[in-house]
Order: structure tokens, then sequence, then C-alpha cells
């Protein structure tokens, strides 16, 4: 039965950047596996409208790839996706991609030091490397409000958008109001004849500021591509800069306070929303949210702030835990992901068949965020401890990727089928990190997806750079070698 030297779960940035940079290694042997119909990740699944990126466009894609000429600072959703199909066309990385093909299960078979995925289609697909690349992102969560069933009318997810739902002339309910949500609340306030918000806290909004490239921007972007590389650098290090306001008392944290307070304090007039509006916990706590579009629409006369706890979902519609119902005919969850287990549906299971879902009972860990203990030859991108507050999620990949390069090639040069992580190198890895997030925002008093259990389980805990460097280095002394012969005589 075919074996295949690599084998990719996922289609996002992180699955497309690592079947690319195989590719670019002059590496064929490798599969990509992808439950949906098309490429694209959070950006195919998250088509509400307002969908968008919160990184700045020239930033905001592969640094190995020839990059896109965007057509305004910070990137619709639609043109994200179009361009990323675009450079799967042009790749020709289609023909590795098995679409509409769901991974069940993996087993690390540990005699023939190959990972067994199951799929869906009953099919067993053999690979000595597994490259889990599902994201944080991608389960939507309705945070256990319950009744959703009694609803008489359409109700459904952000990230599941109902385009065949006309939501304009109605009364609307938009539970949630993160990052997605703010950007959809714009659009749903133009079109409903009322639209109720249920917040259950405020967030920190700084001002996005976005804007369509003049035409004479976009003539030298075009003819001078270097142009955007330097785009490129100067967004990364003013990012990089916002690292500090996630650390509590710095000058940083200040200076974004007081750029929030300040939009805030032009934008609502209202002293009695205004302080509705305004959290009480450190910035960056939760992730900041860079919007200029959110205030203006709650002030707007037809959309009301509720603040008052959920009860649950009735048949006409949400009653709150004061006892009000509130009455509706479309009610949107935007209440984020399931990202406790960071799993996808798949179980993985390695050495003695011990399961990574149970490994990652309460909290999930990793070594760099991209391999366990227990799981040879498995490299995760987007995995635990990897997400970022200030910077664009892409450049973390990219050193994933790279790491997981160095790891196949240090395979191949010492001659060992496979790599298990020593236990002591990620427990103390884990040790250090936890450690270095005192004094961060995250720590901090707020609750968020960031953390599972008290535990800072999402973040990373430093910069881009910091990250960089520590994964910059394959350290195969970190690792036990496993050799064919000595599985085979074990
Ligand atoms: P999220 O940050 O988890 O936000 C979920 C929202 O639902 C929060 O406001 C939460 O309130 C609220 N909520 C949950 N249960 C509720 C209840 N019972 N009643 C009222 N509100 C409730 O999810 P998200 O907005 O989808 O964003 C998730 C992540 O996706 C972001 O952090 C970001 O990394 C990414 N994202 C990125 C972009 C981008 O532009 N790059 C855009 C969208 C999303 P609490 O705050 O009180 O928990």
């Amino acid at each position: 039965m075919k074996i295949y030297n690599v084998a990719i779960l996922g289609t996002g940035f992180g699955g497309l950047g690592m079947a690319l940079r195989l590719r670019s290694e002059g590496e064929t042997d490798f599969l990509v596996l992808e439950k949906a119909g098309n490429v694209g990740g959070t950006w195919r699944d998250n088509t509400y409208p307002g969908a968008a990126c919160d990184v700045r466009s020239h930033l905001y894609w592969f640094s190995f790839t020839e990059r896109p000429e965007w057509s305004k600072s910070y990137c619709d959703q639609p043109e994200i996706l179009h361009n990323i199909e675009r450079l799967v066309e042009r790749s020709g990385l289609k023909p590795f991609i098995r679409f509409n093909t769901e991974v069940i299960d993996a087993q690390w078979d540990e005699t023939e030091l190959v990972w067994r995925i199951r799929t869906t289609g009953d099919e067993t697909i053999l690979a000595r490397n597994f490259v889990a690349a599902w994201g944080q992102l991608n389960r939507p969560s309705f945070a256990g409000v319950e009744g959703r069933a009694n609803f008489k009318g359409p109700l459904f997810h952000s990230a599941r958008w109902q385009h065949d739902v006309d939501i304009a002339g109605k009364r609307i309910a938009c539970i949630g109001n993160g990052p997605s949500a703010v950007q959809l609340i714009p659009e749903l306030a133009r079109k409903a004849e009322h639209l109720t918000v249920f917040q259950r806290s405020p967030n920190y909004l700084v001002p996005r500021l976005d804007r369509p490239y003049t035409d004479d921007e976009q003539r030298i972007f075009h003819a001078v591509p270097a142009t955007r590389d330097a785009n490129r650098q100067a967004i990364y290090a003013d990012h990089e800069s916002w690292y500090d306001a996630f650390i509590m008392g710095s000058s940083k944290a200040a200076e974004f306070t007081a750029m929030a307070r300040a939009q805030l304090e032009s934008q609502v007039a209202d002293p009695v929303l205004r302080e509705k509006l305004w959290p009480d916990y450190p910035i960056g706590c939760k992730r900041i949210v860079i919007c200029d579009d959110f205030y203006p629409a709650i002030v707007r006369p037809n959309v009301t702030l509720e603040t008052e706890p959920i009860a649950g979902v009735e048949s006409n519609g949400i009653r709150t835990k004061d006892g009000r119902l509130h009455e509706f005919d479309v009610i949107i969850f935007s209440t984020g992901f399931e990202t406790r287990s960071m799993l996808g549906v798949a179980d993985i299971k390695g050495r003695g068949g011990k399961s990574l879902r149970e490994a990652w009972t309460p909290v999930p860990e990793a070594y760099l965020g991209i391999t366990v203990a227990g799981f040879p030859n498995f490299h995760m991108l987007y995995g635990p401890n990897t997400n970022l507050g200030h910077n664009s999620i892409i450049l973390m990949m990219e050193c994933q990727i790279e790491y997981v390069l160095k790891a196949l090639r240090a395979a191949k040069e010492h001659d060992v089928q496979a790599l298990d992580v020593k236990d002591s190198v990620m427990t103390e890895y884990n040790r250090q990190l936890q450690k270095e997030f005192e004094g961060t925002a995250w720590s901090g008093s707020c609750s968020s997806w960031y953390k599972h259990d008290g535990r800072i389980s999402n973040n990373y805990s430093g910069n881009v750079e910091h990250y960089k460097a520590r994964t910059g280095e394959f350290k195969l002394s970190d690792y036990e070698l496993i050799r064919q012969a000595e599985a085979e005589s074990a």
C-alpha cells in the first residue's frame, strides 16, 4: 500500500503554506486532505456581511510567494478567498488536494512507523508524517445558549452565514460583540428594521482607518513590487511594536487605552451608553478590536445595546434573565468557536494508543505549539500557544512550516524514520512559557478564548521575532530518534 511522505490536513493558510513549501523544496510525495469542496479554511467558511481581515493587506500573505495586488489597506473576505484560490490554481497545487475528504481519526503504527489516517470515505491513508492544519477557529460555538431549536424563524452562526435569509426590514438579534460581530453589526444595522446587540462584556476598539488604494498607489505597487515589500516591512515593524500594549502597565498599553477611549468619546455621546461600552479589564486581555464603524452603528436609532444576560431562546425571540421577552424575526449567533479541545472532530492516537484528546484534557499543550510527546512525526500548524494579539498569524505559521521542514530534513540526514519530542523537553518548554505570561494582559482578569481553566492555552507569550528565534533552530537532541529496525525488533 502506498505510503506518502507527508499527509496534510486542511487547506487554510497553514495547510496550503506547508504544501507550497514542500513543493519548493522538491518534495512531491505528499497529499492534502480537505473536508470541504474548496480551499480557504476560515476565509471560505466566514462569509458574513462585512467579513474582513484586521491585519493590513500587504502583511496578510505568505512571504515566500508572489504577493497579490490588494485593492484596499485592509482586505475583505471575498478578495482574500479569491487570492487564495488563484494561488492554488497558479501554483499547480490542486492535484495534490483530496477534496470532500474528512479525517475521522489517525493512529500511529508503532511497527511500520507510519500514520494510519482514516477518512469519511472509509479509506485509510498511510503517511510517514502527519501535518495537522485544522486551525483554532473552525467549529462554531453557540456558547451554551439554550432553546435554539424552539425559535420559529431563521437562527444561525456568523461563521455559517445563510445567504438565502433576507435581513432587510427585519427585527434582528446579534448575540456577541467580538471581532466577528463588530464587522457584521454595521452591515446589519444598515438593513434591519431594528437590531438588538446582546453584549456580555465590552471590548477595547481602536481605529482601523481602512481605505481603498488610490489609482496612483496601485500603479506604483504594480510597477515596482519592491514598494509592496517595503510597505509590508513597515506594517510588520509597526505591528511588532504593538506587542508592548499587551504588557500590563506599559506606556504602549496606556497609549492604546487612550486611543480606544478617544474613539469611544468621539463616537458615543450618551454617557450611560459609553460606560456600558467601556471594559473593566486590562487592555489586550481579550483581542483588541480594530474597528471604527461599530460605535456609529450602536448609536443608530434602530439599534439597541442589550446588556442583560440571556436566559434562553424561545419560539418568538430571546428571553433575558430579568424576565423580558425580546421578539425577533432572525437570530444571529456571533459567539465564537469551540477552542477548548483545539482538536477538529478527528481523534489522534499516538504511541501506546495514547489519545491526543485525553493528553489535552484539561488543557492542550505542545512543544513550540508544533509537536506533542508520544505522537511521533505529528506536526501542527497554529497549534497550542501560537495565537497572536498584535501581528499576522501567517507569520507564525511560516515559522512552524520552516521548523517542520527542518525536522523532515533532520530525519532524512540521520536515517531515522520517526522523531518524538522528549516529554521532559515539552514540559520544560511549557513551564517556561507560562512563566513568560506573568505581567501580560492575557493573565489579566477577563475570560476569553485565549485561556482554559485559568491557563493561557492559545496565545504565544512573545512577539513574532521571539518565536522566530525560538523555532529557528531544530535541535535533534530534543527528540527521541526511532529507527525502523529497532521498531520491528521491539
Ligand atoms: P469571540 O472573540 O470568541 O467572541 C464571541 C463573542 O460572543 C464575545 O463577544 C462573547 O462575549 C460573546 N458571547 C458568548 N456568549 C454570549 C452570551 N451568552 N451572551 C452574549 N454574548 C455572548 O469570537 P469571534 O468574534 O468570532 O472572534 C474569534 C477570533 O477570530 C478573534 O479573536 C480573532 O482571532 C478571529 N477573527 C479575526 C478577524 C480578523 O479580522 N482577522 C475577524 C474576526 C475574527 P464575552 O466577550 O463576554 O465572552
